[in-house]
């Protein structure tokens, strides 16, 4: 068995939940007493978030860097980024660390692909859904992707940043949320593409398919270490 490599803390929550679903799933699979083996380096996401809404992408790499340099140093076969918005500093960050990453966006792109799914709505921060550094690996897969209009891009940034990622879940942002999605037309699927997502949104509120990457990502990192 491999030794998974948790960069964690953008945000704990989500973290907590990547090191559940990693050892129930690795029990599941093994059975008996086996869970997974890891390590983890959490950073202070407060640190973070400032530099992100700021721009200083420079200087969230140099914390990642060093973040993802002590996993190496602590055992780690492969690096998990528990955060999709931060993959966009993965280019950085990889040529400075030698062990290989999991790249949430490629493992959620192959559950799309294995559902012959080709056309999905992508919910993430303002970065992930704006930018290119995401969608353009979804597409890559070719898959069409189709993000919300600019108000429903605010309330959902807002909702990661100001409930979730402080572990608030509130029914009304749920409501919104739900409201969003199926307000879009024509798709065949919903990516949660932020890890805090999936604590509001699960596959039973909606009738099409849910893609949680956080469940994806971690499960994917269980099959990759067997
Ligand atoms: N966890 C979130 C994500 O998956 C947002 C927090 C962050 O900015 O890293 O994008």
């Amino acid at each position: 068995m491999k030794t998974i490599g948790l960069l964690g803390g953008m945000s704990w929550e989500s973290s907590a939940t990547y090191y559940k679903i990693i050892n129930r799933y690795t029990n599941e699979l093994l059975g008996s007493q086996n869970s997974a083996k890891s390590v983890m380096v959490t950073v202070n996401f407060e640190e973070i978030e400032k530099l992100q809404h700021c721009g200083k992408w420079d200087e969230a790499t140099q914390i990642l860097i060093k973040a993802c340099q002590d996993l190496q140093n602590g055992g780690a076969d492969f690096i998990v980024i528990c955060t999709n918005t931060m993959h966009k500093l993965l280019p950085k960050i990889s040529p400075h660390v030698d062990v290989p990453f999991l790249h949430i966006a490629e493992a959620t792109a192959r559950e799309i692909v294995k559902d012959g799914n080709t056309k999905v709505l992508l919910l993430g921060t303002k970065f992930t859904m704006q930018e290119d550094f995401y969608k353009r690996v979804l597409e890559d897969f070719d898959i069409e992707v189709v993000v919300p209009n600019q108000e429903d891009m605010e309330t959902v940034h807002k909702v990661i940043y100001n409930e979730l990622c402080l572990g608030s879940v509130k029914d009304s942002s749920k409501k919104a949320f739900k409201k969003i999605i199926n307000d879009t037309q024509n798709i065949e699927g919903v990516i949660l593409g932020c890890t805090e997502i999936g604590m509001l949104i699960k596959q039973n509120d909606l009738d099409i398919k849910v893609y949680d990457t956080t469940i994806i990502h971690a499960k994917e990192a269980v099959r990759m270490a067997l």
